[in-house]
């Protein structure tokens, strides 16, 4: 059994309302009152008071650390990791910047707990993506409260996520529950162009620090409000693997008046026409089945056909109906995709060479290496390469079956609001998989109610969050901390 946040609550509340009424001198339907023999003088605060207390500082912080310019280029993420450690140290909870080059800040801080059970990382990023201020109904680092929202880059990518963080460590240190893990806090640099001055860096050097942890919890995924459907609690536990690769034909060059059969131009498209009409194998693995498993209670017309995936999808006209869709599609297949292409600069001339760039990205449990031998094989042209591109490295996943997965499903279970979990692989990457690289499990999971009008404006105009919605998530995720780590008793 955990000793949990909403246990302690439910217990102390009862007091509570005997108290007020006491002090008020009101009476609850129903119930005699009858004064207390005796009354506290100073009660010891309610969790949900220290909490809730706690939680109504989100929108005035979120603000603030908008108004930190921290767009990425160049990041200047110090400033944002500063920020967070004043709010921290205020609290008593030490903070360390680590800064392997100038301006480029990452934060770690612990909470200490009895070290019974393995410590759990909280990870977010301090820098966020470029604007263009004009497409913006309120300014962009302004961090304005409108309509009952934070507005601004880095509302919900990722500032409001710190932020939340922060102040769930700091309303556990208030409560005093003696923890059986250690929270770490971890902002880093970098994320919004790949990580390698945050937290690649953070794990490539300090690794020592963060050695012991069990669990990463990290950006990804958010709770999604949509009409007439329960709340669903997106939970990240994979990310495809981006394989980007070029494909580089070459030819005699020459005037476009008199062309050879075969150029660099007309041998590259001929490769990416291949590489469109091939049919790569449907891989249903376990986090996509059990997303679809968990979404077939939502959707009860293809229930039948999401409860066992893999075997639906043999099916020709199932197949070609999820297939039509390119999220379905992508959670199923690896993707190619060509993105830049490059030949001549005149329409007279051809050229030498001609490149097309192409962004890929694998199912878990593919490895890039061997994919782009298959790639050779099927364009199987001697006067066309495929070459390695920069960003290239293994997908991820982490298992849907331990006491992190276990507490966000209790937090939804017992949510006010009916809730539904699916677990989720994402096709885009964030820094996770930094982490299960080192073998510790990682889930995109930031526990905030969004519209899906608020989710796509994460890297587009108006970026923004509800006040409510981010003190309720400040209060969920001191309970998932409390459910994945309270004292056993
Ligand atoms: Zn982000």
């Amino acid at each position: 059994m955990h000793r949990t946040y909403s246990s302690l609550f439910l217990k102390r509340a009862a007091t509570i309302v005997v108290i007020l009424c006491f002090a008020l001198g009101c009476e609850p339907a129903g119930v005699e009152a009858e004064a207390p023999a005796v009354v506290p003088v100073a009660a010891e605060p309610a969790p949900l008071d220290v909490v809730g207390a706690v939680a109504d500082r989100a929108p005035e912080l979120l603000s603030a650390y908008i108004r930190i310019d921290t767009v990425n280029p160049p990041g200047n993420e110090i400033e944002g990791a500063r920020f967070l450690q004043r709010l921290l140290e205020a609290d008593g909870i030490d903070a360390q910047i680590f800064e392997p080059q100038p301006g480029r800040g990452s934060l770690y801080a612990r909470l200490r707990g009895n070290g019974s059970k393995r410590p759990i990382i909280l990870l977010s990023h301090i820098d966020v993506v470029p604007v263009e201020p004009d497409a913006w109904s309120q300014p962009p680092f302004e961090g304005l409260i409108v309509d009952g929202a934070v507005h601004g880059r880095g509302a919900l990518d990722a500032k409001g996520v710190g932020i939340i963080q922060a102040l769930a460590v700091i309303a556990l240190r208030r409560l005093g529950v003696e923890m059986d893990r250690d929270i770490i806090l971890l902002a880093t640099a970098d994320e919004e162009t790949g990580g390698r001055m945050g937290a690649g860096w953070f794990v490539e050097n300090q690794f020592s620090l963060i050695a012991d942890a069990e669990f990463v919890l990290n950006e990804g995924g958010f709770i999604r409000r949509s009409e007439g459907r329960p709340l669903i609690y997106n939970l990240n536990a994979g990310e495809k693997g981006p394989c980007w690769f070029d494909v580089v034909a070459t030819g005699d060059p020459g005037h476009g008046s008199r062309p050879a059969a075969d150029t660099a131009v007309t041998r590259l498209v001929e490769a990416l026409g291949k590489l469109s009409a091939w049919q790569r194998p449907i891989d249903v693995g376990p986090v996509v089945a059990g997303y679809y498993a968990a979404y077939a209670t939502l959707d009860e017309e293809h229930a039948r056909q999401f409860r066992q995936l893999a075997r639906s999808l043999e099916d020709p006209l199932f197949r070609d109906w999820f297939m039509s869709d390119p999220v379905a599609a992508a959670l199923v297949q690896n993707t190619i995709a060509p993105t830049v292409l490059q030949g001549s600069s005149k329409t007279n001339i051809i050229p030498g060479e001609a490149r097309a760039k192409v962004d890929c990205r694998l199912l878990p449990g593919h490895d890039c290496g061997d994919f782009l031998d298959d790639v050779r094989a099927l364009i199987g042209n001697e006067h066309v390469r495929v070459e390695r591109g920069a960003v290239a490295f293994g997908s991820s996943q982490s298992p849907l079956d331990n006491a992190l997965t276990e507490a966000v499903e209790t937090v939804a279970a017992n949510d006010a609001a009916a809730a539904v979990v699916l677990p989720g692989l994402q096709t885009g990457f964030t820094d996770s998989h930094y982490f299960r690289e080192k073998g510790i499990a990682a889930y995109g999971f930031v526990p905030i109610v969004v519209s899906n009008e608020e989710r796509v404006a994460t890297h587009g105009p108006n970026e923004r969050v509800q006040v409510e919605d981010l003190r309720a998530g400040v209060v969920r995720l001191v309970e998932i901390l409390t459910e994945v780590g309270a004292r056993t008793q």
